[in-house]
């Protein structure tokens, strides 16, 4: 069964979709299957990965509304090495039209579900919001993914995602745990990067990922082409240090695994 991370942080330009993208072909390059699941109605995941979302003809949009089931939305991206559930604008629809359904936050999982067994890892993209899609992804995770930008502001709103992660495990899904924080468009340069970054650490100690992602022109650049950085520029210090995050995860993922045989 595949694990499942929301990457998410309701702060908008923090790093999620870069994350999303860049992890997903990381893990890619070291033989894992991966699905992205792209549910931002700005479908940046979805045109990062080399698919056009102005020519797709289904998105999770259909998946969260049944108009189709998840294996009918499945894209596979040769370019980009992993398969994607795409999102365009369509997908605002969803939030309004789930509105007064019951079961509206099982959506996402209950499709998921059809599909996970394909895979190793599927990572959810989440829109810079906590609304309807994101409580969807919270419930269809077994870990959350927090890209956190070292600035000033970064830990303001955190409560509020907290909050919310809290709530969900304490009634749909018990078994919901923060998988890591991540920092994200680092620059040691910058004093107050640092400052951050240390509060960061003191707050949330051993959750805080110790692969770093440095600010880097060519993971902003990677996206233009629709691929991710590591089949652009591989030798860039943006797509290295995604394929260390990559290691880390897996490397925890199989110690937890252990710990659960040994339990
Ligand atoms: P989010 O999905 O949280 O809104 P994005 O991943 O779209 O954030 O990132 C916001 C912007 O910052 C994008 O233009 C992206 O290319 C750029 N960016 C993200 N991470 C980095 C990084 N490590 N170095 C340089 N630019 C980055
Ligand atoms: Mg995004």
């Amino acid at each position: 069964m595949a694990r499942i991370l929301a990457v998410t942080n309701q702060k908008g330009g923090v790093g999620k979709t870069t994350t999303c993208v860049n992890l997903a072909a990381s893990l890619a390059a070291t033989r894992r299957k991966v699905l992205l699941v792209d549910i931002d109605p700005q479908g940046n995941a979805t045109m990062g990965s080399g698919i056009d979302k102005n020519s797709i003809e289904h998105t999770v949009y259909d998946v969260l509304t049944k108009k189709a089931n998840a294996a009918q939305v499945v894209k596979t991206s040769e370019a980009a090495g992993y398969d994607v559930m795409p999102a365009n604008g369509d997908v605002t629809a969803a939030e309004v039209e789930l509105m007064n359904e019951i079961g509206r936050e099982y959506r996402l999982r209950n499709a998921i579900k059809e599909v996970a067994v394909n895979y190793d890892y599927v990572l959810l993209d989440c829109p810079p919001a906590l609304n309807l899609l994101t409580v969807n992804a919270l419930v269809a995770a077994n870990g959350v993914l927090i890209p956190m930008q070292c600035e000033y502001y970064a830990l303001e709103g955190l409560a509020a995602l907290m909050n919310t992660i809290e709530q969900i495990r304490e009634t749909v899904n018990p078994s919901l745990e923060i998988e890591g924080l991540l920092r994200t468009m680092y620059d040691p340069r910058n004093s107050l990067t640092l400052d951050v970054s240390r509060q960061i650490t003191d707050y949330f100690g051993e959750k805080v990922y110790r692969s770093i992602i440095p600010r880097n022109v060519r993971l902003a650049e990677a996206p233009s082409y629709g691929v991710p950085a590591l089949k652009y520029d591989k030798s860039s210090r943006g797509a290295i240090a995604y394929l260390a995050l990559a290691g880390e995860i897996i490397r925890k993922d199989r110690k937890a695994a252990k710990e659960a045989v040994l339990a």
